[in-house]
């Protein structure tokens, strides 16, 4: 299947999965490859500051094919982006070209693209041509990177495609990753005849199937210690931050940067196990049903903040980010990503039923009322009886509204919430190992960059912006190492 882009060249063999690897550059390369990351963000920044400039100016929309015009002169004059591989700043603009794309598609939920800052992950991006994988033995390989040569990263899992594109990044921790967009020329698995299931993921329990009788529960994501030496460790930081405004004008001290480093660490570590949980999950539920059901949630509305505004302040506001933190936690948005991709792969059906009042109505006679939700854990309808964890019920009325038409399914039967609402207990998790068949649905640079017809008038130089943002700004948009720009 071939993309088609908004000027009417198609894509070939786009690439539809990801792969992700640890990245183990030496400290030389490690050293170049930050500066790299900085002057990313520095052609980001400015090429953002520039189409926003023109746009106020003259209402026109500035694209990557212009703007890759001025980034030639800017390489001229500017050693430090020159020092970057040419097609590095290029892929930079294309990305920036794609972020306005997904801003304007009113199905996409993506703001306004934003400046990046200082401590930002540092994003390196790469075309595929631009670099060559090489495998050295049964787990390490090296990736070919122009100007920086062979860097070696740990081959966890085969590529299964032809390279499409690549990134490098960094993240909090100060640990190196690399991204490969591989065409795998993958096709959907036939039906897989299993079973159809509808889930409900809540916040208390991770998720609910409608045919089981335990829910799915997250495994703490730290451990008690743990919670400790972070909740530790962030006080130190407010202390130590206080100190800083108090004593050194807000200059971040060593200790200061040491406090953060060990702070991200542990969120890392927590990423890295939730992470494992989401994806053991929807691979479990792709794989062993024929057809998913969950609800078409909307988080980020769901999760918005009480805090209304300064002249109506929100009520419960600390108790709403609370919930959101921990329906953020359970990362709905993220399942519901992987299921996208996942159900395809492995022969069954993601089917999305509208959420209204899941938690309110009866799984077996479908009556909606507020009074059946005796409490938060419990349901027992006041029409016909049924008593069922609340959801569970909610899972079961969520599976038969994937079947608006059909005779309800008898899932609720033989259920009782009362034997096994309060255990609390995780039914023994079932992680089938990943077998590499996943497909993903990567949406890489439909860049569509649109040709603007009449920009004559316009001459501001990539310098000049990058001068009266130093000016304005500090050095917010500039390497560390750099030279301040002149005017
Ligand atoms: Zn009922």
């Amino acid at each position: 299947m071939a993309k088609v882009k908004r000027t009417g060249r198609q894509v070939k063999d786009p690439a539809d999965a990801g792969r992700k690897y640890c990245l183990h550059p030496t400290p030389q390369q490690a050293e170049r490859l930050g500066n790299w990351g900085h002057t990313c963000r520095a052609v980001w920044n400015v090429a953002l500051e520039q189409r926003l400039y023109v746009y106020t100016q003259r209402r026109k929309n500035l694209r990557a094919d212009e703007q890759c015009g001025y980034l030639t002169q800017a390489r001229h004059d500017l050693e430090w982006i020159a020092d970057l591989p040419s097609q590095v700043p290029q892929q930079v603009l294309r990305h920036l070209d794609q972020a306005y794309q997904n801003f304007w598609n009113p199905e996409h939920p993506a703001a306004f693209p934003r400046f990046k800052k200082r401590t930002s992950r540092l994003t390196i991006p790469f075309p595929g041509q631009a670099v060559r994988v090489t495998k050295l033995n049964r787990t390490w390989a090296c990736v070919r990177i122009p100007k920086l040569g062979e860097v070696k990263f740990r081959l966890t899992r085969p590529l299964g495609g032809r390279i499409k594109n690549a990134v490098i990044r960094r993240d909090a921790t100060g640990r190196w990753y690399v991204s490969f967009g591989v065409h795998t020329s993958r096709t959907a698995a036939p039906p897989n005849g299993q079973p159809a299931v509808g889930v409900d993921f809540g916040v208390k329990q991770a998720a609910y199937l409608s045919d089981e009788t335990e829910p799915r529960l997250m495994p703490q994501t730290l451990t008690k210690g743990e919670q400790r030496r972070l909740a530790g460790l962030e006080r130190r930081r407010e202390r130590q931050i206080r100190e800083a405004k108090r004593h050194r004008g807000g200059k971040y001290s060593n200790r200061l940067q040491r406090t953060l480093r060990a702070i991200a660490e542990r969120q890392a570590r927590q990423a890295r196990r939730r992470s494992d949980f989401t994806h053991k999950l929807t691979t479990d539920l792709a794989k062993s049903h024929g057809l998913v059901a969950i609800e078409d949630l909307r988080v980020k509305q769901m999760t918005r903040s009480a805090r209304g505004t300064q002249s109506e302040p929100g009520a419960h506001v600390s108790q709403k980010a609370g919930l959101n933190r921990a329906v953020r936690d359970n990362t709905p948005g993220e399942r519901r990503r992987q299921l996208a991709y996942k159900c395809p792969a492995y022969g069954s059906e993601l089917v999305l039923v509208p959420p209204a009042r899941t938690s309110q109505t009866c799984g077996a006679c479908n009556l909606w009322d507020p009074a059946s939700r005796i409490n938060r854990d419990a349901f027992a309808c006041t029409g016909c009886g049924h008593t069922d964890d609340a959801d569970h019920n909610a899972s079961v009325l969520i599976l038969s509204r994937a079947f608006p038409d059909q005779v309800r399914t008898a899932s609720a039967a033989g259920h009782c919430g009362a034997q096994h609402a309060s255990t609390g207990q995780a039914r023994p998790a079932m992680p089938r190992p990943c077998t590499g068949r996943t497909r993903e649905p990567l949406n890489p640079s439909s860049a569509a960059a649109q040709p603007s017809s009449d920009t004559e008038g316009y001459k501001e130089s990539w310098q000049v912006i990058a001068g009266r943002m130093s000016k304005n700004k500090g050095v917010s948009g500039l390497p560390r190492d750099t030279p301040k720009l002149g005017p």
